[in-house]
């Protein structure tokens, strides 16, 4: 945990347009969330209007060790309630944390999806925002993982060892 408070986080308004073109390979939008990194000063921007709030839509995440790739899982996934069996709570089991890390197959740059990796700037690879650990509010890099989409239930693909849907 750090001293900030989250709202220093929100998106400013307006939003500074100037380097999305060169950040974004996806289709042009006018919704951005830009980031000012408080170590380097540089904008992040984001192709999200905002930064999404996990528990509106029961959803998971966390960061690869770089800090620039996101995964995102449904709450209903089976796998998640194949690691954290009801009672026993994601935030409370550091045991249960790191068996899930252990389980995932690597992030698309090679590094480990961990629950203690922030989200970094792009630029300096400072952090720029929080873990799930400490909040709620997650941003979504380019070339990120997100299960939940076109409401599919697919964090078993990101498993180094696949497992069967239980009865
Ligand atoms: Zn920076």
């Amino acid at each position: 945990m750090n001293g900030h408070h989250p709202c220093q986080l929100l998106p400013r308004s307006p939003f500074h347009l100037s380097q999305i073109s060169k950040l974004m390979q996806t289709e042009p939008s006018d919704k951005k969330l830009v980031i000012h990194c408080p170590r380097c000063r540089k904008d992040n921007v984001f192709d999200q209007p905002y930064m999404y709030h996990a528990g509106f839509s029961d959803q998971g995440f966390m960061y690869n060790d770089n800090g620039h790739c996101t995964l995102v899982w449904s709450s209903y996934d089976p796998v998640i309630r194949q690691f954290f069996p009801p009672g026993r709570y994601m935030s409370e089991d550091s045991a249960l944390r790191e068996h899930f890390e252990q389980a995932l197959r690597p992030s698309p740059d090679g590094g480990r999806w961990r629950f203690a990796n922030p989200p970094r700037c792009l630029y300096c690879s400072g952090p720029i925002a929080w873990t799930i650990l400490q909040q709620i509010y997650y941003l979504v890099y380019p070339e990120s993982i997100i299960t939940d989409q076109n409401n599919r239930l697919d964090l078993a693909l990101q498993l180094i060892t696949p497992t069967k849907p239980t009865a």
